[in-house]
C-alpha cells in the first residue's frame, strides 16, 4: 500500500507530498519538514529513498536522512548525485531563487556520504520500479513506475495539480528548463500506460491521460508566453488563471509549489540558451 504524505511545507497543507511504500520513501521532501515526515512514518524505518530529482523542495531531507538512518541507501540519478554528496553548488543556484528565505524554507541541507548513494541512468530496475530518464524539469531528472501497481512517481515532470482541482501549471524555474526535453519525457510517461500519476505537487492523478495532455498544453503555452508577454503579463496570466480555476486557499499553495516570477525566469533563460 501506497501511502501519500502530506509534509506540511510551512505549515501549509497541499504543497508537498512525500510517499512510501515497503519501506522506501519517494522524493522525502525539504529538511524543514522532516520532522512532520518520521511522525507520520510512524513506525516505518525507512530503508531507502528514490529521488525524481535533488531540487530542495522533493530531497532537501536526503542528507539528514541518511544521518537519522545509518542504514538508509538514496537512489537518484547520476547527474544529480555528486551535488548530494557535496551540496554547496545547489545551495548556491538556489540561494540566487531564494535568497534570505533559505533556511526558513528548506532547513538545512547536510551532505550525502558518498557510500549511501545508488546512481541511476534510466532504464534500470531497482526495489521493483522502473527507472526512466526524464530530463525538461532539471537535466537529472528520473520517473518511477511501481510494476507491481502501475503507479507512476513523477516527481515534477507531470506539473503542479493541487486536489480538488484539476487547473496544471508546468513547473519550471532555472536553471535547466528544456521544453523539448519535456515533451519528449511526457511521452516516456506516457508510453508506461500508468495507472495512476503520483506528483510531488500535489497527491494521486487518476485521469493520466488527460491530464498529461493538460500538462503539454500548460507547458507550451507558459512557454509561447513568457516568450511573447514580458515578465509581468506572464505572472498576470498564470496567476489570473489559477485564481478563476481554484479558490483563495489553493492559490496560496500553487505560489508555494511554484512561484510564479521564477516559473518565468526558468523560461527566459531557456529561450535565451536557445537563442544562443
Ligand atoms: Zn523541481
Amino acid at each position: 500500500m501506497t501511502r501519500a504524505i502530506d509534509v506540511l511545507h510551512l505549515g501549509r497543507d497541499r504543497v508537498i507530498c512525500a510517499y512510501e511504500l515497503d519501506g522506501l520513501v519517494v522524493d522525502p521532501g525539504p529538511a524543514s519538514c522532516v520532522e512532520t515526515l518520521i511522525e507520520r512514518l510512524g513506525r516505518t524505518r525507512p530503508r531507502a529513498l528514490l529521488l525524481t530529482h535533488i531540487h530542495l523542495d522533493h530531497a532537501g531531507a536526503t542528507g539528514v536522512l541518511c544521518r537519522r538512518y545509518p542504514n538508509l541507501e538514496v537512489y537518484v540519478h547520476e547527474n544529480g548525485a555528486p551535488h548530494l554528496i557535496d551540496p554547496s553548488k545547489l545551495l548556491k543556484s538556489a540561494a540566487q531563487l531564494y535568497g534570505d528565505d533559505m533556511e526558513e524554507l528548506w532547513g538545512e541541507v547536510a551532505p550525502v556520504p558518498e557510500d549511501r548513494v545508488r546512481p541511476l541512468e534510466g532504464g534500470e530496475t531497482v526495489e521493483g520500479f522502473r527507472v526512466a530518464y526524464t530530463p525538461g524539469h532539471a537535466s537529472h531528472h528520473v520517473c518511477y513506475l511501481h510494476e507491481a501497481t502501475g503507479d507512476a512517481y513523477v516527481g515534477d515532470m507531470a506539473g503542479v495539480r493541487i486536489p480538488p482541482y484539476n487547473h496544471t501549471v508546468a513547473p519550471t524555474p532555472p536553471p535547466d528548463i528544456d521544453v523539448e526535453a519535456w515533451l519528449d519525457s511526457l511521452h516516456t510517461i506516457a508510453a508506461w500506460s500508468p495507472q495512476s500519476l503520483r506528483l510531488t505537487h500535489f497527491g494521486q492523478v487518476n485521469d493520466v491521460a488527460e491530464h498529461l495532455h493538460r500538462v503539454r498544453c500548460a507547458l507550451t503555452d507558459a512557454a509561447d508566453s513568457a516568450r511573447l508577454d514580458g515578465e509581468e503579463r506572464f505572472v498576470a496570466r498564470i496567476e489570473e488563471a489559477i485564481g478563476e480555476a481554484t479558490d483563495p486557499a489553493t492559490v496560496e499553495c500553487f505560489e508555494q509549489a511554484a512561484p510564479p516570477d521564477q516559473l518565468y525566469q526558468g523560461l527566459n533563460r531557456y529561450w535565451r540558451k536557445k537563442a544562443g
